[in-house]
Order: structure tokens, then sequence, then C-alpha cells
């Protein structure tokens, strides 16, 4: 359960606390914000609603304990995340049980989330002992006019005090796929969790408490993000923001200072089926890509375009594997889940009925009680309606038949995202092709669009981002080069 065992520390009465300068607090503010429980709709958690004397404390510590902890060696860092990571996997069932209850997740997936997350540590660790303790060696004789009198040796440094701000779909993941990269580079960090998902990134925090990381290093602020979200972003102890969310990451774009930005975005990932494909292959992966958390993913199958002489058999399938999914609560484990909030659940049903009133073909009926939609498979779907282009963040899925593939690479590039996108083809030389005209930040080749491995780098073009994440990236976006320029007097030493 939720703030018991290990975990009692952070819990006062029944508001979460929250984590600066080692220690939970509660905010002298006294007020709380209610995490509402997606499937019951009903008040499950409270979390502090940090203020900006709050943030400012957080900061300041934040600046001293970066300091010492830059001069603390790779090796120990490093040892320090791994010990956070078994904490993490130790104590993945009350983390995971917060997953299903702040965001419905899937019991299982939850799970998997936490387990991904320490494993995602543990790279971190051993990247950054590999990666950070290279450099160059540069001699001057190499560009023209200079003479051998000048040694330059560079090494990686980090920025100073890292903003993480994580999305509610991945709370924990997202969250640690910022603090390890922050945390093995030499920075210190503070975190703002989504308010869903709050509690699950509060219990990670703790595991990285029990890990005993200097007092300082990794802080936590809870609070909603419309009321404290400016203050942190702007504020000039800040040296660097890694955020994942949607179009607020713009507006944090907007206002940010002359700090590095790492910004990963909304997605409208294409699916283009081509007459080739393997049509079995490609309706698994759009029931695994458009409906895994009931499409609430980035990286989701959010409109296939396939060509038109092979799009009837290609439906069909589709829609024989979407009767098979599980609609439900979280805690069953079904495949259909809530989504995460009720404003959310009338986006979608809003991008239903104008796909309706503009004449899409309803593969199933458009069924909802709450929060909980059923999947819906929208074949027929045309440029005027919105569900061809926005991004729905629910198990809503539309079908445009298409006749050329000149017509499914120019729908792909004419949406204002550019995550990834797939292609589904037997023939490698029209899939590198078709690749290659994509502006989208990864492509995959007859699978659907994913974010993991971890490792692989991470990216978004146009609205969905800039910077690009995956654990070496990240790690490499957090630090800077510092030069050091031996010169030597001339003239040098003759040979011989
Ligand atoms: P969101 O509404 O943009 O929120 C993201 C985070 O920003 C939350 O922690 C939120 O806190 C915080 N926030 C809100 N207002 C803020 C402000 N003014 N200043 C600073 N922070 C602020 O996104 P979401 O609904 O959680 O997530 C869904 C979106 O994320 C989708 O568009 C999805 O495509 C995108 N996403 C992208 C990736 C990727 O890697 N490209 C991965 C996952 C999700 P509160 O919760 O307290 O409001």
């Amino acid at each position: 359960m939720a703030g018991s065992g290990v975990f009692e520390e952070i819990i006062d009465g029944d508001v979460f606390k929250y984590y600066s300068e080692g220690e939970w607090k509660k905010s002298p503010s006294g007020k709380s914000v209610s995490i509402i429980n997606p499937t019951t709709r009903k008040p499950q958690y409270k979390v502090q609603a940090c203020t900006q004397q709050e943030v400012n404390k957080v900061m300041e510590t934040a600046k001293i304990a970066q300091k010492q902890w830059a001069k603390t060696p790779l090796w120990k860092r490093a040892e320090l995340l791994h010990k956070a990571a078994a904490i993490l996997k130790e104590h993945k069932a009350p983390i995971a049980d917060c997953l299903v209850k702040e965001i419905a997740k899937p019991a299982k997936d939850s799970v998997t989330e936490v387990v991904r997350s320490g494993d995602l540590i543990s790279y971190c660790a051993e990247e950054g002992v590999r990666i950070l303790g290279e450099g160059k060696f540069l001699v001057s004789d190499s560009f023209p006019g200079n003479e051998r009198t000048k040694y330059c040796l560079t090494s990686k440094v980090p920025l100073g005090v890292v903003l993480a701000i994580p999305p509610f779909n991945y709370p924990v993941n997202l969250a640690v796929s910022k603090i390890g990269p922050a945390l093995i580079a030499g920075n210190s960090l503070v975190l703002k969790p989504p308010t869903q998902g709050a509690v699950a990134c509060l219990h990670m925090v703790h595991c990285f408490h029990l890990a005993g990381f200097p007092k300082g290093l990794i802080s936590c602020v809870t609070g909603k993000g419309s009321e404290i979200g400016d203050f942190l972003t702007m504020h000039p102890s800040v040296n660097c923001i890694s955020f994942t969310g949607g179009d607020t990451g713009m507006a944090i774009s907007k206002k940010a200072g002359m700090i590095p930005l790492q910004m990963e975005l909304g997605g409208k990932d294409a699916c283009i089926v081509l007459e080739d494909a393997d049509l079995d292959l490609v309706a698994s992966n759009i029931i695994k890509g458009g409906f895994s958390y009931s499409g609430q993913r980035c990286t989701a199958v959010k409109v296939v375009l396939v060509m038109e002489s092979v799009a009837g058999t290609l439906v069909e399938k589709v829609k024989a594997k979407v009767a098979k999914l599980t609609v439900g609560p979280p805690e069953d484990d079904c495949d259909i889940t809530p989504v995460v909030s009720e404003s959310s659940a009338n986006f979608i049903e809003g991008l239903v009925m104008d796909a309706k009133q503009k004449g899409a073909t309803f593969c199933q009926s458009y069924k909802r009680e709450g929060n909980l939609i059923w999947p819906l498979l929208l074949d027929n779907v045309q440029p005027d309606m919105r569900i061809a282009w926005e991004e729905p963040f629910g198990p809503i899925l539309p079908v445009i038949r298409i006749t050329s593939v000149e017509e499914g690479i120019h729908h792909c590039n004419a949406s204002n995202f550019g995550l990834q996108g797939c292609i589904f083809t037997r023939d490698i030389n029209k899939a590198m092709l078709i690749s290659d005209a994509m502006e989208t930040g990864t492509v995959q080749i007859n699978s659907a669009p994913a974010r993991g491995p971890d490792h692989f780098p991470f990216q978004g073009l146009k609205d969905s981002g800039i910077g690009s994440q995956g654990i070496t990236n990240s790690i490499n976006m957090m630090t800077k080069i510092k030069s050091t320029v031996i010169n030597l007097p001339t003239p040098s030493y003759t040979m011989g």
C-alpha cells in the first residue's frame, strides 16, 4: 500500500510530503492538491501544493549540493545509482500500485514500468562511467598557420541544476530517464512530477533517498504545473530543463532563459502500409501500437495510411483483433482502461463526434462510461476530419486509404508533429526510400513506433520537440565541454 513500510515517512496523515534538503516535508502553505483516480473518478491521494518559497529553498540547496557532487568520483556516483536502481526494483509492487490508481495503467504494465526504470538507472551508471571518463586531445598544428605549440585537453563537465518535468503517462520511467543521466553527469536535480503520477514519483524519489544520495542533490516539489510551473521553469538557478509532455513544452521553450532544453512533445505517428506488407504482422502491430495503454503513448500509432488495394483486408483483420481486446479496470489488467481524466475523455469524444458528422466509417459503435472509452477504429477518414491530424491520446484509431506511396508520405509530412513513423513492406529498398522521405525523428520498419529500448536515440522533429533523448544523448546533453589549453614555449627542443 502507498505510504507504508519503508515509505511510511513520506506521508503525513493523508497528504504525501515533498522532498527537500534530503528530508520529507510538509508545505507551510497547508494546501494540498488532490489526485483523482481515473477509474473511480474519486480523490485517491493528496500531495503538497508547494509554494515559491519552497522552490527557492530547493534551488538554493540544489546549487550547493551540486558543487560537491561534481567533485565526487564518477565510480562513487555510479555506485549510488546502482544502489537506487536495486532499491527501486525491490519496491516495485507498491510503486506499481500507485500507477494503477493514479493513471489507470494496467497492473502488469505498471510493474514493467518500474522494473524498466531500475534498468534504465543502472544503464546510465554504466554508460556514464564509460563516456564521462573520456575526453579529447587536440594539437594546434592541424589548423592552418599554427605551430605545434598548443595542446588542448577537453572533458565533459556538468551543467549545474537540472529541472526535470515528466508527463503523466510514464511518470516514473520518464522521470528517471532525466534523473539518471543528470546525476551520473554530476548535476543536481529538481523533479516536478505530473500531478497524476506524483505519488508514484514520490515513492521512486524515496528509493534515491534510501540509497543515500547527499542532501539536496535530488529534490521533488509537487503542485499543479499551471501554478508553480512558470516559477520553476523561469527560475534563475535552473541550468537545464528536460521536459516531456504536450504543447506546454512549446510555451516553456519560449519562456526559458539561455539554457539547454530537452523537449519531448506530442506525436501523430503514421503507419504506412504498402500492398506487399504482411497484413497479419501489420494488424498485430496496429493493435499493440495503437491501443496499448489505451493509446496514451507519445509513440502510439495515431494514423494508419494504407494502400486502397489492401485496406479492406487490413481493416477486417484489425477489427477482429479489436473485438478481442478486454475493456475494464487496470486492476484486472484489461487491455483498455479508463483514460487519465474526464477532460481527456471529453476531448477524445469531441474528435469522435467530428469524425461521425463528417462521415467516417465506424468499425465498432462508440461507447463510453465515465473515463472508460471502448476501442474504436475509424475507417475512410478524410483530411478534413480533426482525427486525421490531432493526437487523441485515447483508444481511437483513424484509417486513411491512400492510392500512392507519395500520398502517404505527404500526409505524414504535412503534420505539425514529427516524432516517429512506421512502414510495413517486404521491399527493404522501398522502406529505406520512404524512411528517408519521412520527416520524423525515428522510422520503424515492419514494427510499430516505440520509445525503447531506452539506450536508443529518441527525438522528435517540428512540434514534437528539440534535442535528443536516449541514455547516451541525455548524458551528453546534460554536460558541456570544458577545454584546458597547454601553451608551449617556442622554439621547441631539436630532435636527435
Ligand atoms: P502536459 O499536460 O504537457 O504535462 C506535462 C508536465 O508538465 C506535467 O508534469 C505537468 O504538470 C507539467 N506542467 C503543466 N503546466 C506547466 C507549466 N506551465 N510549466 C511547467 N510544467 C507544467 O502533458 P501530459 O498530459 O502529462 O502528457 C501527455 C502529452 O505528453 C502528450 O502530448 C504526449 O504525446 C506527450 N508525451 C511525449 C513523449 C515524448 O517523449 N515525446 C512521451 C510521453 C508523452 P501537472 O500534471 O501538474 O499539470
